[in-house]
């Protein structure tokens, strides 16, 4: 049994066809499935670090944190959002998706297919094993390994944007939803931590090749009580990559804090 897939050949770009434990293109290149069920489409030229993306600590922080659902109310306002830009039977792709925290729910919500691309084979692994539903690769956001205009609705969470690559991917006058965070996201976390604190930036709306459609704010003030999940939170930052031992010993040091968590759903529609 072969089943038609929206991934492509990292190799020559063709369009793969799944079968029980690969997927193969026309010209016999083949990719096996992992144990999980995922399927790893980065080419290794383009595979610039031995393991590509979040670290092994990141994505044990990310999910750790969010399966304790202090993100549910924005899980939830992003399946609100795309229950209304969704067509029926439709295809989605998660561009970025981490260990398919959001991905998960998304396709519990929708009546169509649902993929997800992330850089990192930890991340990608730990979706599969998760969610038996939705199709995940491991491809780069920049190279996604994904047919020209097969996508109906395209999500971007925190993750990197590619102008080029998302808008060959996506339908004609198909959707595309970025969430990013808003300017005073986790604003008591960094004051508890730096000296001088500052806001997030937030850039201008407009994207080439897309029409902005709304905003949707989703804010939410959340009370973490264990120095575990504030440590865990702190590390999904990109913050994280720059604190010194003075900073990390005020964090620490705190065993309970209430942040405000303030997030951006941008909705965009394809242009032509
Ligand atoms: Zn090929």
């Amino acid at each position: 049994m072969a089943n038609a897939s929206i991934w492509t050949c990292p190799v020559c770009g063709n369009l793969l066809t799944e079968t029980q434990k690969s997927f193969i293109c026309e010209k016999r290149h083949c990719f096996d499935k992992a144990k999980s069920g995922y399927v790893n489409l980065l080419p290794v030229s383009r595979k610039h670090a031995k393991l590509p993306g979040d670290n092994a600590e990141m994505i044990r922080a990310r999910r750790d944190f969010l399966h304790q659902n202090y993100y549910q109310h924005l899980q939830t306002a992003i399946c609100k959002a795309i229950k209304t830009y969704m067509p029926e039977n439709g295809i989605l792709l998660d561009a970025g998706c981490g260990e398919g925290y959001y991905t998960k729910q998304i396709c519990e919500t929708i009546s169509g297919e649902c993929y997800g691309v992330d850089i990192s084979k930890t991340a990608a692994d730990f979706a599969a094993r998760t969610d038996k539903i939705s199709h995940y690769a491991v491809g780069s956001i920049f190279h996604l390994p994904v047919s020209d205009q097969s996508c109906d609705l395209l999500i971007n969470i925190f993750a990197p944007y590619c102008e080029t690559e998302f808008i060959r991917v996506l339908k004609s006058h198909a959707y595309f939803i970025m969430v990013i965070p808003s300017t005073r996201h986790l604003w008591e976390l960094k004051a508890a931590v730096y000296d001088h604190p500052y806001e997030n930036q937030v850039k201008d709306y407009p994207l080439e090749g897309f029409i902005f459609q709304e905003k949707i704010s989703c804010e939410k003030r959340i009370l973490l009580s264990h120095s575990q999940d504030i440590q865990n939170l702190f590390q999904m930052t990109p913050y994280a990559y720059r604190t010194g031992t003075k900073e990390r010993e005020r964090l620490q040091s705190l065993q309970n804090l209430e942040v405000q968590t303030s997030f951006e759903i941008l909705i965009y529609q394809k242009e032509r």
